[in-house]
């Protein structure tokens, strides 16, 4: 029983693929919660992984969630470890488990559009894999260098493609799950578009953040790539206008595949531009109709108050989309930090939740707050905020608290794509609200012994 049995009996079943010790877990002692990496800069950072182990097949998954099972040892699943909320922080009495080493391309059927894999293959390489063959997920997060398919599944995360494709929940199929038994079970025994079978088991995995089960395979839609694509920038009197806009283009039908809107603040940080931007692209297979689209909808914009400005906007916020590095060390050197905040509501409270967040901020003093929308639904938004501050752990926590109390007197979600992870474990109470007995429940039925991580 415990920890070093846990650990004896792992090395039965992995051998050297176990690690106790070494700089392997100093590497999985945190994610990218920007929060994580400050207290790390600043060496106070409390978390350190007890073992960090890679299975490379699903039996091996199963087989260590039923050794845990046996001896208390709690998992926590890893994927790209890119989650910015400490999803995959250690906790107390767990081990952390990569999935890096479950990253097979497994089936691709051109017929059916869907692809299986892994859940630890990046999902660089297999969109890259995919683009080889003519196809695309349309699912591109900033992190697309760094997250996995499982992760952005237990995430519930979203792309640049967004408002054209639907987030990772209109990406997946089907899912294999080990369960905290150590069951190996797919959501669906037959891959279909759509089934009234019973409940969509799926959805219970999706933003489940590892604590229900350790996804090992998934089933994606694919989309053959546009051939044609139509891509400019407007500059807007205002970002209210701009959210007007976005929503007017979604009911006529004029979906765009990417919409972006930058606040002042953003358009003049990230383009030199002192009136609010919005960025759209259309995109297809049919030329006529993709100009169409774009004809139609520039009048519509320009109608509406917008000026249109080229496409040197939109391919500038092409070329550093994931250049999130550069822009880390740039802050860094200049002794600033920042959080991101992203929160979604409904279209008659988003410009209330956005003067509240950024005002409330505002408020602080010594932070500056920049924000866009860039995932637009037919019923609503979602706003996300970058706020850089002065390197100071307590003001972290003060912006935070300030934003999510905005955003709940706006009526908005607490997150929109970044989930709770540690960041907003403590607002669970408010959301989901009293729905959390429902999960709460539904963890002590799949996972009594508590093999997985904590549900928040
Ligand atoms: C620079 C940067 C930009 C980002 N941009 C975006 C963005 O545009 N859109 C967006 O949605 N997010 C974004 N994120 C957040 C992050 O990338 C996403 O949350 C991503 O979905 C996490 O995937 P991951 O593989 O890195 O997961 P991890 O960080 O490894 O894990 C995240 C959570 O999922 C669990 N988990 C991981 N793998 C599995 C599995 N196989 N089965 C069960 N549970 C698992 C972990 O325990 C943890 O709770 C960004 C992050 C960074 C650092």
């Amino acid at each position: 029983m415990g920890f070093e049995g846990f650990i004896a009996e792992a090395r039965r079943l992995l051998g050297d693929r176990v690690y106790v010790e070494g700089d392997i877990i100093d590497r999985y002692s945190r994610d990218w919660w920007p929060l994580a990496i400050l207290l790390e800069k600043m060496g106070l950072w409390g978390f350190r992984a007890k073992a960090v182990l890679f299975p490379e097949s699903v039996e091996e998954v199963s087989g260590l969630v039923r050794l845990a099972g046996e001896h208390g040892v709690c998992i926590i699943p890893y994927g790209g470890g890119s989650s910015v909320t400490g999803a995959t922080s250690p906790r107390e009495g767990c081990v952390i488990l990569s999935l890096s080493r479950l990253n097979r391309i497994l089936e691709f059927s051109e017929e059916d559009l869907i692809v299986t894999v892994e859940a630890g293959a990046l999902l660089r390489e297999v969109e890259l894999w995919l683009n080889e063959r003519g196809y695309t997920l349309r699912y591109t997060p900033q992190s697309f260098d760094l997250a996995s398919v499982g992760g952005s599944i237990a995430t519930g995360g979203v792309g640049q493609y967004t408002t054209g494709y639907g987030g990772i929940e209109d990406v997946v199929v089907n899912l294999e799950v080990v369960l905290p038994t150590g069951e190996v079970v797919w959501a669906r025994s037959v891959t279909t578009p759509r089934s009234a079978m019973g409940p969509d088991i799926k959805s219970l995995f999706i933003a489940s953040e590892g604590s229900l089960g350790i996804i090992t395979k998934a089933t994606l839609r694919v989309i053959p790539r546009p051939e044609y694509v139509l891509k400019g920038a407007f500059e807007l009197p205002s970002f209210q206008l701009g959210l007007r806009v976005v929503r007017e283009l979604l009911l006529r039908g004029f979906k765009p595949a990417i919409a972006r809107v930058s606040d002042d603040r953003e358009a003049l940080l990230r383009f030199d531009r002192s009136r609010p931007v919005l960025l759209l692209s259309y995109e297809g297979w049919d030329s006529d109709l993709v100009s169409l689209l774009w004809s139609r909808t520039a009048r519509l914009v320009e109608s509406m108050g917008g000026v249109y400005v080229g496409e040197e906007l939109f391919d500038r916020w092409l070329d550093q989309r994931f250049k999130y590095l550069d822009e880390m060390k740039l802050l860094d050197s200049l002794n600033l930090w920042f959080e991101t905040i992203d929160i979604a509501t409904t279209w008659s409270k988003a410009y209330k939740a956005y003067t509240g967040v950024r005002e409330g901020l505002e408020r602080l003093g010594n932070v500056v707050v920049m924000c866009h929308a860039s995932h637009f639904y037919l019923t609503g938004v979602a706003l996300y905020f970058t706020i850089v501050y002065e390197k100071n752990p307590e003001l972290y926590w003060r912006i935070v608290d300030t934003a999510l109390e905005q955003a709940v007197r706006a009526g908005a979600t607490l997150s929109h794509h970044h989930g709770i992870g540690l960041l907003r474990a403590k607002w669970v109470d408010v959301d989901p609200g009293q729905s959390r007995v429902v999960l709460e429940r539904v963890k002590k039925a799949l996972d009594p012994r508590g093999v997985l991580k904590p549900i928040w």
